[in-house]
């Protein structure tokens, strides 16, 4: 493997280059950044499963800060579609029940005025 920062070829397991003293892909922070990837596949296991993913997010907060964001973004957004949704039917079911009454005024007054 090479040195990210300059480039020289560096022994396989070094943590420091020899060359200019960068950190290598070995450290451990660098091999936690990667575990913690923050990975777009969180978001929509946020997204389909809001209550697991807020419950991630609060597991994850500290060891994992960037998966604990994209797993909280896609739980807010299911949260919020979910609330859309339900906004939308209960407008679906207030239309249904008022079409149905509207019909029925209109049968009554055909009825008396026959
Ligand atoms: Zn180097």
């Amino acid at each position: 493997m090479y040195c990210s920062h300059c480039g020289k070829e560096l022994t396989d397991g070094a943590y420091l280059c020899p060359n200019c003293g960068a950190l290598t892909q070995n450290n451990v922070p660098s091999n936690r950044a990667e575990k913690d990837s923050g990975s777009p596949v969180l978001i929509l296991l946020g997204l389909f499963f809001p209550v697991i993913g807020l419950i991630l997010l609060l597991i994850w907060k500290t060891a994992l800060p960037k998966s604990a964001k994209s797993v909280g973004i896609g739980a807010w957004i299911g949260l919020v579609m979910q609330v859309i949704l339900i906004a939308l039917y209960l407008v679906f079911i207030i239309g249904i029940i008022r079409d149905a009454y509207q019909t029925a005024m209109l049968f009554a007054s055909a009825i008396s005025m026959a």
